[in-house]
């Protein structure tokens, strides 16, 4: 089993914890684009020096920086072994059009884009109970509303390809997680 899935899903709706449960379960490998791009900052990488300002100003790096990037992830023995949990990428349409050269290139399909659902009044609310210092009121509904114009094509994109799950994200972790398990079929 070598599943290729995107997770979609507004922060805070249990995104990295249901991806943390899939990685422990089934040893499919998480690649969050967010995750390398902090991690090519943080190393001071020729990448890293280009994405560090983009981030801070909430932007979004370029496409063919991304996609490159992904490319190079997506050919390594390990995920050609055991699977991708796509956390963070695409996240424009050029990226998903990437995505699906990249697979196609492979011989292989994406089996999923899950979008764990939650909404906005309650990802908002558990934002603000978990109380970070950069979670104010106001830069929760800035990120949102980020979210909501990058992400709301992105999941007709796949819901056009058949490949969209929208999958409740409310309740227990384990029983959002069952019903991770049963869209996914594993
Ligand atoms: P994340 O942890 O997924 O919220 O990503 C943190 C930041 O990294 C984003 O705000 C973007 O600046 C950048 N980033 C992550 N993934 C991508 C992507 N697929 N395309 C462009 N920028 C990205």
């Amino acid at each position: 089993m070598a599943p290729r899935i995107v997770v979609l899903g507004r922060q805070g709706a249990g995104k990295g914890t249901q991806c943390a449960r899939l990685v422990a379960e089934f040893g499919i490998v998480h690649v969050s684009t967010g995750d390398m791009l902090r991690a090519a900052v943080a190393a001071g990488t020729p990448l890293g020096q280009q994405a560090e300002a983009i981030m801070k100003a909430g932007g979004l790096v370029s496409d063919d920086i991304m996609n490159g990037i992904v490319a190079e992830r997506l050919a390594e023995a390990d995920v050609m072994e055991q699977g991708v949990l796509l956390d963070g990428f695409p996240r424009t349409s050029g990226q998903a059009d990437a995505l699906a050269a990249i697979l196609d290139d492979q011989g292989v399909e994406l089996d999923a884009a899950i979008n764990i659902d939650v909404a906005i009044e309650e990802v908002t609310a558990r934002m603000m109970a978990r109380g970070r210092e950069d979670d104010t009121e106001e830069a929760i509904a800035e990120r949102l509303s980020l979210y909501e114009a990058q992400t709301a094509p992105l999941l007709e994109w796949f819901a056009g390809r058949g490949k969209l799950v929208v999958i409740d994200g409310l309740g227990e972790e384990d029983e959002v997680f069952a019903r991770v398990r049963e869209a996914l079929g594993i």
